[in-house]
């Protein structure tokens, strides 16, 4: 899960991790009203959207004095940001963030991520902050130095010293930086995160160490026991068919093709992917009903299937193991009568009652198309579709 820039600031500043003071604002009138209690004349306008690159899309805005933080407030409020991480269609902004201008030195990219080849955190500093890091990282990989953090001891004072020192942060801003470093780690470790990325770092001309901007994103399969987060999830900034698919615990992902996939197993969801990819289809999305999908998570699953416009045909590849095919069969039979399913359907089923399950299908009178096989059923629906 993904939350906004000044949502993650509110976090770390209570972790004592040094972040400008700024306010959220969901208008003009309280924008101005925000910028007014900030001690600074110069004060940030910030475009609060979960994608980064908004300096480069007009979303970060440097405001002198009181009047141009309502001009710019009024030009981004309500504006649809398109950056390098939105994609084209872009992000429309609904929160602004309101801080304190800060009198920047030096910027500097830090970084916590889950390594999984070590199976360690590792931490990541450069002296090349504020750009994006992915170009660093392809042209001058030397300029990022690694931290890997043994879990058993968490980061050691030693290591953040020598990212401090590899990032050439000026020695009176060492230990700032190496505390900045601690509170960023705890705040990954204690909220569950699976990202944390501070781009940019700044050092400023009194010597202190702040995040500019600040990115976290959390373990999906943790926030159970992360109450607070959970409650900062922005709704409005997710894909509507991705929300109402977490609602039935499905994991759907959407893509560009037009034939709708219900696969249970994520492995079988890829494979299936691939396969009618092989046979010249294009898959519409990726789409994994779990282990114990009942008729209920079926309907549910065709419904979100059905709201792309793009999709044309559906097929639906099931392994009942755990789940018995032919309660899947009833489901996709009660599914497609509510949702009234008029373009082709194909089912492949195999597995636990596998011919109960076919002989339900076939008894349904529905316009239903039988596969006996994966490539079987992925070439009849690319037929079909065609
Ligand atoms: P994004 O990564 O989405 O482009 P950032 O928050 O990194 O947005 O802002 C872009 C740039 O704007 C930063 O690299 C920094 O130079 C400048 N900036 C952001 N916040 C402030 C601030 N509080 N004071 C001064 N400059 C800022
Ligand atoms: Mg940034």
């Amino acid at each position: 899960m993904n939350i906004h820039e000044y949502q993650s600031k509110d976090l770390l500043r209570a972790y004592g991790v040094a972040v400008p003071t700024g306010y959220k604002a969901f208008s003009v009138e309280e924008a101005v009203e925000k910028a007014r209690s900030l001690s600074t004349d110069v004060r940030v306008v910030k475009a609060q959207i979960h994608a980064g690159g908004r300096g480069n899309a007009g979303g970060v805005k440097i405001a002198k004095n009181e009047d141009e933080v309502r001009t710019y407030a009024e030009e981004i409020l309500g504006k649809t940001l398109v950056t390098h991480q939105t994609g084209p269609e872009g992000q429309e902004v609904q929160r602004l963030l309101i801080e304190e201008g800060c009198d920047i030195d030096k910027e500097y990219y830090i970084g916590l991520v889950l390594d999984r080849s070590t199976s360690r955190i590792v931490l990541m500093g450069s002296e090349e902050g504020g750009t994006e890091i992915e170009q660093v990282a392809e042209e001058t990989p030397e300029k990022i130095f690694r931290e890997y953090i043994d879990p058993a001891i968490g980061l050691q004072g030693y290591q953040a010293r020598r990212l401090a020192f590899n990032m050439n942060i000026p020695n009176d801003s060492l230990g700032q930086a190496v505390k900045f470093m601690n509170g960023l780690y705890t705040v990954f470790m204690e909220k569950d995160c699976s990202v944390a990325e501070i781009n940019p770092l700044v050092s400023t001309k009194d010597g202190d160490v702040l995040a500019l901007d600040a990115k976290l994103n959390f373990d999906d399969n943790a926030l159970y026991r992360q109450k607070d987060i959970q409650e900062l999830r922005d709704l409005d900034e997710e894909d509507p068919k991705e929300i109402e698919a977490s609602k039935y615990d499905l994991s759907y992902i959407a893509l560009d093709g037009n034939i709708g996939c219900m696969v249970n197993g994520a492995g079988l969801a890829m494979s299936t992917m691939d396969i009618i990819k092989h046979n010249g289809g294009e898959p519409a999305n990726f789409l994994d009903v779990g282990g114990g999908a009942d008729a209920e998570k079926v309907t549910a699953a065709f419904k979100i299937i059905l709201e792309d416009e793009h999709v044309q045909g559906i097929y639906v590849n099931i392994f009942g193991g755990i789940m018995k095919c032919d309660v899947i069969a009833e489901g996709v039979v009660t599914a497609t009568k509510e949702v009234g399913l008029t373009m082709p359907l194909v089912v492949r089923l195999e597995g636990t009652n596998v011919d109960e399950g076919k002989k339900i299908l076939k008894e349904s009178g529905l316009n239903i198309t039988a596969a006996d096989t994966m490539a079987d059923g992925a070439e009849k629906i690319v037929d079909l579709v065609k």
